[in-house]
């Protein structure tokens, strides 16, 4: 089922999400259900899963030389959307990315979800490789989620990169976007970087999933600001409890986001990690009830990878 049907059949029950991340190479499946069990109290009606693009890696290969590899780190959304499909019957939505894809390759990632029955994705950009500073489209691949966007929406409309294929199968995925309550980070501006989102709504997006954010006024602003735009698709906030005193600059470094300051100073003041956990625990509950109660219908957390917390969230709040 599409995540738009979830939605509209929630009937005003608040419902939950999350979002997991693959293991990284070498582990098994059942680290990704370890992860999962303790939510599905809960009831997600689905689970995101992301994709994570190839990395450079420089191995020492002796007299000063060094080799370049290639690594894939977290490969298996694919699998792992299947497996979650199968075991729990819940939806999953992979995430794809323009980066490391050529459009065929989109093309066929996107046949393969098809024929396991996934409904579902969120079309995505991707950042730059680790090693380098601005993101780089592949050669015939895409510069921008829109574009990506596009490629989906024709193939729901059995329009293949082939043109001379003939009664095509039509597809019927949902797309989900990324969006940025407080920009993203290689915007100009706000409202450039919100006609930019209008746009990959415009091409087919069905809905919208923010980025992390702690101020809900900045997220209730941002509701305000793409209604006022024309935007009417679904837009679920996206939400992450806070868990170690280093995350004060880890997360404002790599997702460009504000931390208030009644949650800074909490964290200041906490004497460990278990401190710290508490307070952004309590702080994303209170985050969340209010969210609910503004009748936003969803709210999607971004586990990375470790249940308890959410879990710790949910039950105060679902
Ligand atoms: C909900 C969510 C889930 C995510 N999941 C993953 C994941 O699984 N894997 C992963 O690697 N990353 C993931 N990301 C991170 C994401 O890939 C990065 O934030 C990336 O830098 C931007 O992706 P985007 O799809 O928002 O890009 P876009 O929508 O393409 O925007 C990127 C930038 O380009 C600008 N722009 C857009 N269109 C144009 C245009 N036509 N001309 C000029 N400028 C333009 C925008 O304003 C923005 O600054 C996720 C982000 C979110 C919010």
């Amino acid at each position: 089922m599409k995540v738009t049907e979830h939605i509209q059949n929630a009937d005003g029950k608040a419902l939950f999400s999350f979002e997991i991340l693959p293991p990284l190479k070498g582990q098994n499946i059942q680290c990704i259900f370890d992860t999962i069990d303790p939510l599905m109290e809960f009831n997600p009606p689905f689970i995101d899963v992301t994709y994570h693009r190839e990395e450079y890696t420089y191995k020492d290969v002796g007299n000063g030389l060094l080799e370049k590899k290639v690594v894939k780190k977290r490969p298996g959304t694919v699998g792992i959307c299947a497996a979650i499909q199968n075991k729990y019957k819940v939806d999953a939505v992979p995430h794809i990315l323009c980066g490391g894809f050529t459009k065929e390759d989109t093309e066929n990632f996107l046949i393969d979800l098809d024929f396991l029955g996934i409904d579902n994705v969120v079309a995505l950009r991707g950042d730059a490789v680790k090693s380098e500073i601005y993101f780089k489209a592949e050669k015939n691949g895409h510069r921008y989620a829109s574009e990506l966007v596009t490629q989906i929406s024709e193939l729901n409309n059995g329009i293949y990169l082939d043109d001379e294929l003939e009664n095509s199968h039509t597809t019927n995925f949902c797309i989900g976007v990324g969006a940025y309550p407080e920009k993203h980070m290689e915007a100009p501006n706000f409202d450039t970087d919100l006609q930019f989102l209008k746009q990959k709504i415009d091409k087919g997006a069905d809905y919208i999933v923010t980025q992390m954010f702690f101020d809900n006024a900045k997220f209730f602003d941002f509701v305000d600001k793409c209604r006022k735009s024309g935007i009417e698709v679904p837009i679920i906030p996206g939400l992450k409890p806070l868990t170690t005193k280093g995350q004060l600059n880890m997360i404002p470094h790599r997702f460009k986001v504000d931390l208030p300051d009644a949650l800074v100073i909490e964290i200041l003041k906490a004497k460990d990690n278990e401190a710290v956990k508490q307070i952004g625990i309590e702080w994303c509950i209170q985050q969340s009830k209010e969210i609910i109660a503004a009748e936003i219908p969803i709210v999607h957390y971004y586990s990375m990878g470790k249940s308890d917390t959410v879990k710790r969230v949910a039950k105060e709040v679902f």
